[in-house]
């Protein structure tokens, strides 16, 4: 099954907007609205999650 992943902040809570008749998503948890958004499958959103948490974690570090 294909996620839904909002393209600004990551998230899952990603919907059809309006029901779908724009076309267009929106992101439930930073209100992002567009017909753009990352579709991946599972084991691909966490990839990713993981990997912005070691992004954010070497980020860290450098302080
Ligand atoms: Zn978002």
């Amino acid at each position: 099954m294909k996620l839904l992943v909002c393209p600004v902040c990551r998230s899952k809570d990603v919907e059809l907007d309006s029901g779908g008749y724009t076309g267009k998503y929106r992101c439930k948890s930073c209100g992002y609205t567009g017909s753009f958004v990352l579709e991946m499958d599972e084991s691909a959103y966490k990839e990713l999650y993981e990997g912005e948490e070691i992004v954010k974690d070497a980020e860290k570090k450098k302080d």
